[in-house]
């Protein structure tokens, strides 16, 4: 392998990679960031701007399978699945549905609740350190349920997270109208999560992680990663143009495209996306004090810099098919149920991909083929929540090939 351009090369400059980037950087390794699109372009861009650190039971679970027939029979419901695409994930959709078995439920709400704590542990240090605290706003979140009934069925989820530690405060009447005044009359019962953290707006703070890794050393370059290739002392990029670049480590941040790098050099990994919508309307639609959780329906209305953004949903329809952005629109249907005087006028619709692994659990730590690639993709809904963390442990492994963190959890080979 020989030449050695860099100390580490990192492909993908979504708020995964470029958290690492800072990481590394910040601790004197030399770092090339490589993206095809430039910097937050992809799900780090349009995302609902959530520290989500409470949410830590994997999607994958009884309850989702119970009413994800149903959801399936409405075409513009929290998940659906485009009849072309259903022979394409069916084996995803076999391992979601074993992933939601008591022993790897446990398992994995274990693996998921102990990211959460690094993660919780390591965001704010990390964006005081890079000047980027003014991005966080700590006005917690209020999950909201149409009926007393609702609210009553999701007593038991909030056992667990109680079981974790988790603070929250089940609130109805004067109190839910003093958290966010102006609800549709249906939302009488909720949960409030006063450690819920929000961001001022998701691209902005990525970009800012991004400046951040420049300003510390960090080079970034546009260029699309064609494969990879790797020997004992070191792994290497091969771009579209056929050139290469050497580097003691390779760390693939790729999102959603993670899993075909990964194939180049001979691993396979279930990695699929769960495509996500949302329009954001400008910030005087409405007077949102903090973000509100629509656990129902699968989606959230946050209070961003830049607007209200009404986002959610899971399509499983791939990385190739056109937005449908009928979906947006049903979401702002619902939505303007819960805020009757939402203005939804000049609404920008949006559609990512969340790179997501069939148990919620992403990809962090060596590839099975070699130590010199990393992997740090496969964050599904929880990509800017565990960003810090996920950099604090790659950092770790470039850096002396051990993480003080048990990372078997999130091993590339666990399937
Ligand atoms: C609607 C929606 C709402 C969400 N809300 C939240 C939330 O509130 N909180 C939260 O924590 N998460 C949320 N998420 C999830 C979060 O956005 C993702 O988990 C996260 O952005 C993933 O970051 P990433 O860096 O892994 O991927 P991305 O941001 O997708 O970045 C991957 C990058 O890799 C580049 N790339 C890929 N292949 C190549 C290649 N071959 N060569 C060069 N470059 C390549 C792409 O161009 C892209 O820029 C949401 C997602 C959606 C869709």
């Amino acid at each position: 392998m020989a030449r050695r351009d860099y100390d580490t090369v990192i492909v993908g400059a979504g708020v995964i990679g470029l958290s690492i980037a800072y990481r590394l950087a910040a601790s004197g390794v030399s770092v090339l960031i490589l993206d095809r699109k430039g910097m937050a372009e992809e799900a780090s861009r349009g995302n609902a701007g959530a520290y989500a650190f409470a949410d830590i039971e994997p999607l994958a679970s009884p309850g989702v399978m119970f009413k994800a027939p149903g959801w399936l029979f409405d075409p513009l419901g929290p998940l659906s699945i485009p009849l072309g695409y259903a022979p394409r994930i069916a084996p995803w959709l076999m391992r979601f549905f074993r992933a939601s078995w008591p022993d790897r439920l446990e398992a994995s709400t274990r693996a998921q609740a102990a990211l959460m704590d690094l993660a919780r542990a390591r965001t704010e240090p990390m964006l005081k350190e890079a000047g980027l605290a003014h991005h966080l706003r700590k006005d917690g979140a209020i999950y909201l349920y149409s009926s007393e009934a609702s609210w009553r069925a999701s007593l038991p989820m909030w056992s667990k997270r109680e079981a974790h530690a988790i603070p929250f405060e089940h609130v109805s009447g004067a109190r839910l109208a003093e958290l966010q005044p102006g609800l549709g009359p249906r939302y009488t019962h909720g949960t409030f999560l006063p450690q819920w953290m929000t961001v001022s707006d998701p691209y902005q703070l990525t970009l800012g992680i991004g400046k951040a890794a420049l300003a510390r050393g960090a080079t970034f370059r546009q260029a699309e990663v064609a494969r990879l290739d790797f020997a004992e002392d070191g792994a290497r990029v091969v771009l579209a143009d056929g050139s290469t670049i050497g580097a003691g480590h390779v760390v693939v941040a790729a999102g959603a495209w993670s899993h075909k790098l990964a194939a180049t050099i001979g691993q396979s990994i279930p990695l699929e996306t769960e495509r996500g919508y949302n329009t954001t309307f400008p910030p005087r639609a409405f007077d949102l004090r903090r973000q509100l959780v629509l656990p129902e329906d699968g989606y959230v209305i946050s209070p961003l810099d830049t607007g209200i953004r009404v986002g959610g949903a899971v399509e499983l329809g791939g990385l190739d098919r056109k937005p449908d952005f009928r979906r947006s629109e049903a979401l702002v249907r619902k939505a303007s149920c819960v805020l009757p005087g939402l203005e939804t006028a000049d609404g920008v619709q949006w559609m990512g991909f969340r790179p997501s692994m069939p148990d919620s659990l992403p990809v962090i730590g060596p590839s099975a083929k070699t130590p010199r690639v990393l992997y740090a993709f496969g964050h599904g809904h929880l990509g800017l929540t565990q960003s810090a963390a996920t950099a604090h442990i790659i950092a770790d492994l470039v850096r002396s090939n051990v993480s003080c963190t048990d990372i078997k959890p999130y091993s590339s080979a666990r399937f």
